[in-house]
Parts: C-alpha cells; sequence; structure tokens
C-alpha cells in the first residue's frame, strides 16, 4: 500500500451513471492513519450511510464510470488498494450475493407442497435466509464503520 505522501493524486474524483442516467460524483481521499475519506452525492448515501456506489468502485468495478480514463482509475486503485475500507467492501459485496441467492432459493421453495420434506425444506431455506441477512447486517455495519472513520 502506498503512504498517502507517495499517492501521485489525491483526492480522485469519478463520476457514476446510474441506469436510469442520474449521475453521482464520487470524490475518494486518503487521509491520516490509512484511512479513506469517500463521498458520493447519492440520496441512498444520504439515507443509509453508504452506497452501492462506493461499494462498486472498492471492488473495482468500473462498468458504471462516464469519462474516465485509465489514469484516475490506477490512481483511485493507489489510494484505497490494501485498506481496510476496501476489504469491508468486497466483504459486504459476498455477503450481498449470498444474501440474494438465500432470499430467491425462499421464493422459490414457497411452491413446495405442504407436507414433512416441503415444509423441513422450507425451514432450512428459512435458516439460510436468517444467516445470509445476519451476515448482510455484520458487513455494512464494518462497511458503514470505515466510510465513517474518514471524517473522524
Ligand atoms: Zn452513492
Amino acid at each position: 500500500m502506498l503512504t498517502r505522501s507517495e499517492l501521485p493524486e489525491n483526492p480522485v474524483t469519478l463520476v457514476l451513471q446510474d441506469a436510469d442516467g442520474h449521475q453521482n460524483i464520487i470524490t475518494t481521499e486518503r487521509v491520516r492513519g490509512g484511512k479513506v475519506r469517500m463521498t458520493c452525492t447519492c440520496e441512498q448515501g444520504k439515507l443509509l450511510g453508504w452506497c452501492d456506489h462506493r461499494m462498486q468502485l472498492l471492488c473495482l468495478r468500473y462498468d458504471g464510470v462516464v469519462e474516465s480514463d485509465d489514469d484516475t482509475e490506477f490512481h483511485f486503485e493507489d489510494i484505497v488498494i490494501g485498506t481496510q475500507l476496501a476489504d469491508s467492501a468486497d466483504e459486504v459485496e459476498v455477503a450481498l450475493t449470498d444474501f440474494r441467492a438465500a432470499l430467491e432459493a425462499l421464493h422459490f421453495e414457497r411452491a413446495l407442497a405442504l407436507n414433512e420434506v416441503g415444509l423441513r425444506s422450507l425451514a432450512d431455506r428459512a435458516r439460510d435466509l436468517a444467516d445470509a441477512t445476519t451476515h448482510l447486517d455484520v458487513a455494512l455495519a464494518r462497511f458503514r464503520k470505515h466510510l465513517a472513520a474518514g471524517f473522524a
């Protein structure tokens, strides 16, 4: 991980476009103590203390980025790679994938007959969803904590 003084560009600004065309401005800056200060102009960020835009970028997914070049993405990666914030975003991505799969599996099981086999299978899927939900809750709390740490 590069130190703050070694970073060629800090902060870095990226623009992410939603599917409906709405553009969000994400500014990322390494601050003292290896922490990262990352802001996004979206409503979700204000309401929830985290957002999908910051998670996508921290997971190095640039599909929605507009008017960018490789240099900007390299500079962004110099700032975030190896930080606790990037690690916690990766954990949220895994937890979200598990959560969506468990939710879909439960939805599918609802079509089963209300007999012994069907009910036990439904109970298993419900337990899987409960576990995935708890994991997501913990992962998001950690992500929010590391996002907030950049402003401490
Ligand atoms: Zn956002």
